[in-house]
């Protein structure tokens, strides 16, 4: 039998952590519960959770911090449980990299669906990226099954989507992209901040990978985009 899907259930009301771990171990998932932010932080990133539901206000750390912080190792689906009143938190969420929110109190049927829809994603970018499947320009590597870039030999720690953009641009290497290919490959159609977010992260990258190996791999083309090239 095929192991179930784990699913960590970070929440710090017992009420709702209960009936989660209920109905969600009634649809076949294996689940584990924690009600602290900064053991939840340590358990996620020991990387053995298929699934991760998580709750903003927390004891010891808050929800946006550990989702932060778990961008930085792992890709780990994030979906975010948040109050009705934390609209401003649920953009941060997502910005920092959540997959998706859900705005308490909800209706099961609706977080089960969109359980499955993070859990098909996550599949499908893995079956697509091969085991051994390798990204390169100059002596940057991207190896997408284990959501690993090294650069000189030397491990890169970029957020999720710091990841997304490198990987889009490696995948499209000597061709130029414009700000608006960026934005809708990476952010989503439904992206509704202004371009120069593309700017930003491309500065982010840029300090992670060409200011600290002092070498040329994100060209700038004026009133066009970028280009990765070798
Ligand atoms: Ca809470």
């Amino acid at each position: 039998m095929a192991e179930p899907t784990r699913i960590f259930i970070v929440e710090d009301e017992r009420r709702i952590a209960r009936f989660l771990q209920i109905e969600l171990e009634h649809e076949g998932y294996a689940t584990e519960t924690e009600d602290n932010g900064e053991r939840a932080l340590e358990r996620i990133v020991q990387g053995t959770y298929d699934l991760v539901l998580l709750d903003i206000m927390l004891p010891g750390m808050d929800g946006l911090e550990i989702c932060r912080r778990v961008r930085e190792v792992s890709n780990v689906p994030i979906i975010m449980l948040t109050a009705r009143d934390e609209v401003e938190d649920k953009v941060k969420g997502l910005d920092l990299g959540a997959d998706d929110y859900m705005t308490k109190p909800f209706a099961i049927q609706e977080l089960l669906a969109r359980i499955r829809n993070a859990l098909r994603k996550q599949r499908a970018v893995a079956e697509n990226s091969p085991e051994g499947e390798k990204l390169t320009v100059k002596d940057l590597v991207m190896f997408p099954s284990r959501y690993e870039v090294t650069v000189q030999g030397q491990d890169v720690q970029l957020t999720k989507k710091e990841y997304s953009l490198l990987e889009y641009m490696l995948r499209n290497k000597r061709t130029v992209l414009t700000r608006d290919q960026i934005l809708q490959e990476v952010w989503g159609y439904d992206y509704t901040g202004d371009t120069n977010v593309v700017d930003v992260y491309i500065r982010y990258l840029r300090a992670k990978i060409d200011d600290r190996f002092q070498q040329k791999y994100i060209y700038t083309v004026r009133g066009v985009g970028y280009v990765v090239k070798d």
